[in-house]
Parts: structure tokens; sequence; C-alpha cells
């Protein structure tokens, strides 16, 4: 068994190195004869066992050509982060541990981690010092488990006890979020029961920032949503000036940071979250901008007390003495030590590594946006962070440019709509991403887009 599991362990980090080793050679996005070759997975049900060897063996033959390089430095699609080394190297030891993070009798190094990271999260995204944070697979769930604590308490106020009567019959909540809402977020306020349809939307500016001016009439049973980073522009709602209406209305301000809350590492960007400090709860990922590998969000509610409240579940064998108890942060009782990650991320780069890293990619951004207006492209917003919206002409012009980039490789870039106008978007968020890897994708870009436009 030892000397199996010597070898099969090597030879997975050998496949892995492997892979890191020639990530740069390929095109990003996976080619039509490795996509072909997934078919190879379609078998009947296995009767019979497989080595271990030949199973690792069969998963990066035919697996590896076939994933994303989101893990390179010429990703930009979406908002993803790659994994800095020491917490990828963390996952894989980790992986060996196969702890459950939910008790500390189950893992007291998960636990004692998970305190770790709570500490530097309070410091490094200047969050009140008190306040709860659970460790969750992602922003949608981050949101979602802020979101039922925002609703648990403001029903509570209400003399209505959600654990024992659930929402039927509630009073009412209102809640009000801006035009520019991730869809992700909504599907967190359709998943607490709140519903999608129901929001009071406000209107946003020409960089999807909320309008401060439209924020009125608000009270002590509404959920504000606030965004902290536009997927699209990176913008950031004014929270300076509508947290004040909203505190002083007694409403509960919720604050979807899922990259953006990490602009407060930078000294550079952290003006961007002026007055964010007073909300009463944040959902943000620690796959995206920490680049720690998926998957990882981070809840945060000022009263720790609120989080641990939404979150009961009861259950007298579960009582734990100690200081923080992990499970009674997140919606689920087993998981993966999710801590163990962050917790290497944070201090393989430091705050200072961090900083850098943040900065970087926000220059790096700066750079895209200047080699695609030098070359007579369009660039749609003000690029105040890490992401950058272009338009190379039509439309049609656009989409077609956005196939080619895809199709050249050197790079990967999605579409979006912005203000009824199809745009490429650059979201720069890897600590891969070097300056060489930044000019070879302007380049391609360039090349693909005169290609098309003749
Ligand atoms: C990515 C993102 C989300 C969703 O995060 P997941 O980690 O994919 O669940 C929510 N809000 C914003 C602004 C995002 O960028």
């Amino acid at each position: 068994m030892k000397s199996n599991i010597e070898n099969l362990l090597n030879q997975s980090a050998q496949y892995g190195i492997e892979y890191l080793q020639t990530l740069d050679d390929r095109k990003v996005f996976p080619d039509q004869q490795s996509l072909v070759a997934l078919a190879r997975f379609r078998e009947p049900l296995p009767e019979h066992s497989t080595s271990p060897e030949d199973v690792i063996e069969f998963l990066h033959r035919t697996g590896s050509p076939s994933t994303v390089a989101s893990a390179g430095g010429r990703y930009f699609g979406f908002v993803v982060g790659g994994s800095v080394p020491a917490s990828l190297a963390a996952h894989w030891l980790a992986g060996a541990w196969d702890q459950n993070a939910g008790l500390e009798v189950l893992s007291p190094v998960a636990a004692f981690l998970e305190q770790v990271c709570v500490q530097w999260l309070h410091e490094l995204l200047e969050i009140p010092s008190d306040s709860g944070i659970g460790f969750v697979t992602g922003a949608t769930m981050a949101n979602c488990s802020a979101l039922i604590s925002a609703r648990n308490i403001l029903l509570q106020r209400k003399g209505w006890d959600v654990h024992a009567k659930g929402l039927f019959g509630a009073p009412p909540i209102r809640v009000i979020v801006g035009q520019e809402v991730h869809s992700s977020a909504l599907k967190a306020l359709d998943l607490a029961g709140l519903g999608r349809e129901r929001v009071e939307t406000i209107p946003t500016d020409d960089q999807g920032r909320m309008r401060a001016d439209a924020v009125k009439n608000l009270d002590d049973h509404t959920i504000l949503c606030l965004q902290a980073g536009n997927v699209n522009t990176g913008a950031f709602d004014p929270a300076d000036k509508i947290i004040p209406l909203a505190k002083q209305a007694g409403a509960w301000v919720h604050v979807d940071g899922a990259f953006g809350l990490w602009a407060a590492v930078s000294s550079e960007k952290k003006y961007l979250l002026s007055g964010y400090r007073d909300a009463d709860s944040w959902a943000t990922d620690a796959h995206k901008w920490l680049n720690v590998p998926y998957d990882s969000g981070v809840v945060i509610v000022k009263h720790a007390g609120d989080l641990v409240n939404a979150m009961y579940q009861g259950g007298a064998y579960l009582d734990q003495s100690g200081e923080r108890v992990p499970y009674q942060f997140t919606p689920e009782l087993s998981r993966k030590a999710r801590g163990v990650e962050i917790w290497a991320a944070i201090k393989s780069l430091g705050r200072n590594g961090l900083e850098e890293l943040i900065n970087r990619n926000c220059r790096q951004a700066r750079r895209f946006a200047e080699g695609l207006t030098n070359a007579g492209f369009e660039i749609l917003n003000d690029v105040v962070l890490n992401q950058v919206l272009v338009s190379f002409g039509t439309d049609a012009e656009t989409s077609s440019i956005i196939s080619a980039i895809q199709k050249d490789g050197t790079c990967w870039c999605g579409g979006t709509q912005w203000h009824g106008r199809t745009a490429m978007r650059i979201s720069v968020s890897s600590w891969a991403t070097t300056d060489d890897d930044v000019e070879k994708s302007l380049a391609a870009m360039i090349r693909c887009a005169k290609d098309i436009k003749g």
C-alpha cells in the first residue's frame, strides 16, 4: 500500500507538473481533436476494477488536453484567477489530509487555520474585526448566506422567527438592487426565498454604478444590495453616499464584492471602497483575485452572531466548545478545508505580494486599454480596476473578432453586452499573467481584428 501510494501520487504530481509546464505552448481553449477525444470517457459503467495508475493515466491523457488553460497567464474570460503556487501545493497536501472541516474535533488544523484566516481577512479587507466569516464555495453561496442572515434579522426585528415558521405568512421584506446586479446575486435572492422579480431596481449610470440620487424611501424592512466591482466595467456603487441613507433608515446593506472587495489591499485602489466598511454584510471570492484553487468564497457578516444564527443547525451531538465552530458559519456541515488554501495564499504572498498582484493586474488592464485604443479600437468603460470592455466596430464585427481571438488560442476573452452594444471583455485577474503575456495577447487581438476588418 505504502509504495503504491507513493508511486501513484508521484505519477499524479508528474502529470500536474507536465501540465503546468506545457500550458504556455498550447491553445488556451482546447482544440477540436482534444474535445472529440473526450468521447473515450463514455463507456459502460465499469463492472471491474482498474488500477489507480491506469485511472490517473487515462484521466491525464484524455482529460488534460480538454481543460481550459485558465491556470496560465493568458486567460482573460469571465473573472477567473489561477492558483498561486503555495496555494496549489497546499491544495494537494490538503487533498492527502482529506479533512472534514466542519468541526474542530474532525480537524484541529483546519479549524485553527480558518481562525487565522478570519483575522487576516479582517485586516486585509478592512472590515470590522468582530465580523463573522464563513468559508463557502464561491460568491454565489456567500451572497446567499449573507442574504439569509439579513432576511432573518429583519424579520426577527418584526417579531417573526424564520427558523420556526419559514417565510409563509411572514411580514414582507423589500429588496433593492442596482440595474447592474450580477445574475448570481439574483439567484442568491431566489434561493433565499426573496424572489427575483419582486426586487426594486435602482437605475445605474454610464459605468453601471447605482445612482445615489435614485435611492429613496429606505426603511427598516429593506435589504439594499450594493456591488463593489461590476463584472463588465469594474465600477463600484457609491457606498459613501448610499450607506448613510440606509443606516439612517435601519435598512440592511449587503455588498457583492466577488472580486472588487480585494481593492482594499491596494493603496492605489482602495478609494473605490470608500464607505463600504459600514455595510452589514459582504460576499467575496477567494478563487478569483486571491488566486486560490476552486472552489472558495467568503461570507462576512458584521455581527458574527447574525451569521451563526442564520446557519443554525441544532443537534446536540454537534455541540462544541472552543472559540469558533467552523460549521456554524456555513450552510454545509461536512466540507473541505478551504481555509488551508486561503492561508497558504496569504502566507506566501504576504500583504505586499497581494497588493503587488492587484496593482499589476490593474496596470495590465490599463495596458490592454491603451494598446487597443492605439490600434484604433474603442474602449467602452473607464478602466478603474481590472476589467476592460472593447468594441472592434459594429456588433457583428466585434462578435466575429471575439470568435477569431478564441480560435487563435493565444489568449481567451469572452463577449458581453454593454449598454446595447456587443463588447469583448478582458478581465485580468491572475497571478500568472506577466507583462509579456499581455503584449502577446494584445498582438494576437489586434492581428485577429485587422484580419477581419481588412
Ligand atoms: C463571479 C461573481 C459572482 C459569482 O461568484 P461565484 O464564485 O461564481 O459563485 C457574483 N458577483 C460578482 C460581481 C461576480 O463577479
